[in-house]
């Protein structure tokens, strides 16, 4: 998506440790126009398959996923990071291994708000190691709903996350793929979609 990628260019900082900040448009402040014009390409791409229910992981994902699901017309639900797990039997549960973090968080998304045979979207801001949305595959696949498929705004094509969600035949979706970036020069190339 062209107008992500110029952003990217414009704003993006690329960190050493291969991390992006894009703090300034997505993941402190969130240009709401921006995230419009995403939600209404996530819309299109995923318009021959049935959502009714999006899924994403706090904190960076709620916002674009709450304005993609304008376009859905559906609710959102997020997974919650979480230091005690309840028992009781009430959540779905998974442990997903923070790559900007570097730890392993529990993470629940209660029963009440995902069931058997829903049609799940998965939205979240980037795609690296695929730890996170491996994550809510398995809460989607604990609760027998069906993966409509991933939207991601950036995903990083130089980790295999993207690489390993397409072989397991994922419908996946990402608005821009950066194939390269260096720390050292700030450059950053995107793959031809
Ligand atoms: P993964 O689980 O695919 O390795 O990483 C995805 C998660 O880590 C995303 O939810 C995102 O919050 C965070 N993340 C991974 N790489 C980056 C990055 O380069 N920049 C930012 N801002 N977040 C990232």
């Amino acid at each position: 998506m062209k107008l992500l990628e110029e952003r990217i260019l414009k704003d993006g900082l690329v960190k050493s440790g291969n991390v992006l900040k894009v703090d300034s448009f997505l993941n402190h402040q969130m240009d709401i126009a921006l995230f419009q014009e995403m939600g209404k390409e996530w819309k299109r791409l995923f318009a021959d398959v049935p959502v009714d229910r999006i899924l994403t992981i706090e904190a960076s994902g709620i916002g674009i996923a709450a304005v993609a699901a304008q376009y859905f017309n559906v609710p959102v639900v997020f997974a919650k990071k979480t230091q005690s797990i309840n028992l009781d039997g009430s959540v779905y549960s998974t442990k997903i291994q923070s790559f900007t973090h570097q730890r392993v968080y529990d993470v629940i998304v209660s029963r009440k708000y995902l069931s058997p045979g829903d049609n799940v979207l998965i939205i979240d801001d980037f795609l690296a190691n695929g730890c996170a949305v491996e994550g809510l595959l398995e809460i989607v696949e604990t609760a027998g709903a069906k993966l409509s498929g991933v939207g991601i705004a950036i995903e990083k094509g130089f980790q295999d996350g993207g690489k390993r969600l397409r072989e397991r035949g994922i419908k996946l979706e990402s608005l821009a793929i950066i194939d390269s970036m260096d720390a050292e020069s700030g450059s950053i190339c995107f793959r031809n979609q």
